[in-house]
């Protein structure tokens, strides 16, 4: 076993970053709206969890998404991988 991970930019404990699955909440709209499955990168020591600029920018793309789905209230969805890929 030689798998590189990268270190925790957060704690100071020698932790590194697995990745996982998160669920992301989104409440900045008048749609909250929870998205599962997300790719993220979890901190084995401090529990941080970073996802990235394109899987942002894909949750924010959803979010809006969904503002036209519902008036108000909560929509729960699954994180689209092609979501990333349509970043243009
Ligand atoms: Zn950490």
């Amino acid at each position: 076993m030689n798998e590189q991970r990268p270190p925790c930019a957060v704690c100071n404990m020698g932790g590194h970053l697995v990745d996982e699955r998160i669920t992301e909440t989104d409440d900045t709209r008048a749609v909250i709206v929870v998205v599962r499955q997300v790719p993220a990168q979890v901190c084995d020591r401090c529990g941080t969890t970073t996802v990235t600029d394109e899987v942002a920018e894909a949750l924010a793309r959803i979010a809006d998404a969904q503002q036209g789905n519902a008036v108000s209230g909560t929509v729960v969805v699954d994180f689209d991988e092609r979501r990333i890929a349509a970043a243009g």
